[in-house]
């Protein structure tokens, strides 16, 4: 299956919104800050009128976009969540933001997802004191995370400068160099905040 390569700004600009895909250096230089027009050639002339297919089309693509993840990744994902108790739409997004390589990306061990996906699949991560390179694990409460070997050097990483401020559901201690799952994430405090996750509910269930 085919990873995308393409420009990750471009996936930005088609859903016209700021979907933080190259993670701390989105903070600086986007092009949606400054309001570029959608991609492609007749992307100034794109039709504001959308069907209703189309609106909780793009809205499972943001939400698809932001998790990194392809179209059969993103639907083995509906299909978990569809067969747990409660609403399908919310465990999806909880199912997503708990995947490990989210979770190293939110706690600051790695400056973006795709860094966080990379760092893991190449070892430089211990789940509960075991080696893991399965970024798309999901994490419980009380998981423990921890970067060891040469990694642990590393000072490109946030949160060993102390930069990032993790969501409720998860902590970092500096001194153990190792980050926490304290609670299960509500969706407010996911990077899903803006998603309509009914209307991905509505486009896979016709
Ligand atoms: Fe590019 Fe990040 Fe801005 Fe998206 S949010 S357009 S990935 S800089």
């Amino acid at each position: 299956m085919g990873r995308y390569l393409g420009s990750v700004c471009k996936l930005c600009r088609r859903e016209g919104a700021k979907l933080v895909l190259k993670g701390r250096r989105c903070a600086t230089k986007c092009p949606i800050d400054k309001k570029s027009k959608k991609p492609g050639q007749h992307g100034a002339n794109m039709r504001i009128k959308q069907s209703e297919y189309a609106v909780r089309l793009r809205e499972k693509q943001k939400a698809k976009r932001i998790a990194s993840l392809n179209e059969a990744q993103f639907y083995h994902y509906f299909v978990k969540a569809s067969a747990m108790k409660g609403l399908s739409g919310l465990n999806l997004i909880k199912l997503l933001a708990m995947r490990l390589d989210s979770v190293v990306y939110l706690l600051g061990m790695a400056p973006s997802r795709s860094a966080a996906r990379q760092f893991i699949t190449h070892g430089h991560f211990h789940l509960n004191d075991k080696r893991t390179k399965v970024p798309g694990r999901i994490v419980a409460v009380g998981d423990k995370i921890k970067i060891f070997g040469k990694m642990s050097q590393n000072q490109n990483i946030p949160a060993f400068q102390g930069e990032v401020s993790p969501p409720v559901w998860l902590a970092y201690d500096k001194n153990s160099q190792t980050g926490n799952v304290v609670a299960e994430p509500l969706k407010e405090q996911t990077p899903y905040a803006g998603i309509n996750e009914q209307f991905i509910v509505e486009l896979y269930s016709k």
